[in-house]
């Protein structure tokens, strides 16, 4: 690849040669060879320019809690936006926070102004643009259903688009379709509630989250989406693999449906013990589990 840091900072702040394992809650990644952090809206303007025009690949990274990063190198711009897109404001009933705000410092803050709709988010390790991406969600609760508006970098403009415009499913946004999208911000509507049972909610779920999940290891959170009938973990119990082990990877003994790093996992120990996963319980339940966490830089 072509020497791009001199032109890649004239419009941000760039680190060379950055392992994605730096990057990702899992902890597992080869280096990426450039990570931007362009610090204002200009900024990424003129850095999607020179990406354009030279053809360099990129890739958004949120805070890198859904990614299975392949242990080879990267040879692109990795983009981050947690640095200095992080700002929100309060209006009444409604918040607006940036793409590279963490969804969980959020969820305090609207809770500290009196706002209840955030609770189910509290522990969701995301930026506000990572969870708009995947409509992230928990205990029967979505972003979907606190989104007023996102704002989206497209086609060399910022639009603002509907709930509707955003194509809302389980866990999927039309951003899945368009990964070449920004989002920039997005607009939440909440309600005004007590802060104290806002506050109690979120501590009930916050324990919650500690006695079911793994979260003294590195993962990317739940790797399966859950099929229609029978959610992820009731086939990977059936089919035996709780703590089944490849390297570093290994099927969590607390929560069937993470995989843990429990020590130098590289993707191929995490994404063979997947592969092995689908296939058995394709063979045993004739179900088709498909992978939440995303893989990023396979060949
Ligand atoms: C311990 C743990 C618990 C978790 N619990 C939950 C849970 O309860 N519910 C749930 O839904 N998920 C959960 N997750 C998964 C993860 O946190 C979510 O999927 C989250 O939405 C990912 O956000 P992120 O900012 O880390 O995105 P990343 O993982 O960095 O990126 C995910 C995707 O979003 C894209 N993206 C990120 N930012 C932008 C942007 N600004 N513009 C365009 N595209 C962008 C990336 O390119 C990538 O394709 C959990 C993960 C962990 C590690």
């Amino acid at each position: 690849m072509n020497d791009y840091r001199e032109l890649l900072e004239r419009y941000a702040q760039v680190d060379e040669n950055v392992p994605l394992a730096h990057m990702t809650t899992l902890r597992i990644g080869g280096n990426a060879r450039y990570v931007a952090y362009p610090e204002n809206f200009l900024s990424l303007e003129g850095l999607m320019r020179v990406i354009a025009e030279n053809g360099i690949p990129y890739k958004m990274i949120g805070k890198g809690s859904n990614l299975l990063c392949a242990d080879r190198p990267f040879e692109g711009v990795v983009i981050r936006l947690d640095r200095h897109f992080t700002d929100c404001y309060f209006d009444g009933e409604y918040v607006t926070a940036e793409a590279g705000a963490s969804i969980i410092a959020l969820a305090y803050e609207a809770m500290k102004n009196g706002l209840s709709g955030l609770e189910f988010a509290s522990g969701i390790p995301g930026t506000v643009g990572g969870v708009i991406f995947m409509n992230a969600g928990a205990y029967k609760s979505s972003v979907a259903d606190i989104v007023d508006s996102v704002s989206v970098y497209r086609d060399g403009k910022i639009e603002w688009l509907s709930p509707e415009e955003c194509a809302f499913a389980y866990r999927t946004s039309i951003f899945q379709q368009h990964p070449e999208w920004i989002v920039l911000a997005a607009r939440f509507r909440l309600a005004h509630e007590d802060q104290n049972a806002i506050r109690s909610l979120m501590d009930s779920r916050r324990e919650r989250r500690m006695a079911s999940q793994p979260l003294d290891f590195p993962s990317a959170g739940s790797v399966f989406r859950n099929p229609m009938d029978t959610p992820a973990w009731k086939l990977i119990e059936g089919i035996g693999y709780r703590g089944r082990q490849i390297g570093g990877a290994k099927v969590s003994e607390k929560h069937v449906n993470f995989i843990v790093n429990v020590g130098g996992a590289t993707a191929a120990d995490f994404a063979t013990l997947a592969d092995e996963i689908i296939e058995k319980v394709r063979e045993t339940y004739g179900v088709d589990l498909h992978m939440e966490v995303e893989k990023f830089n396979w060949q």
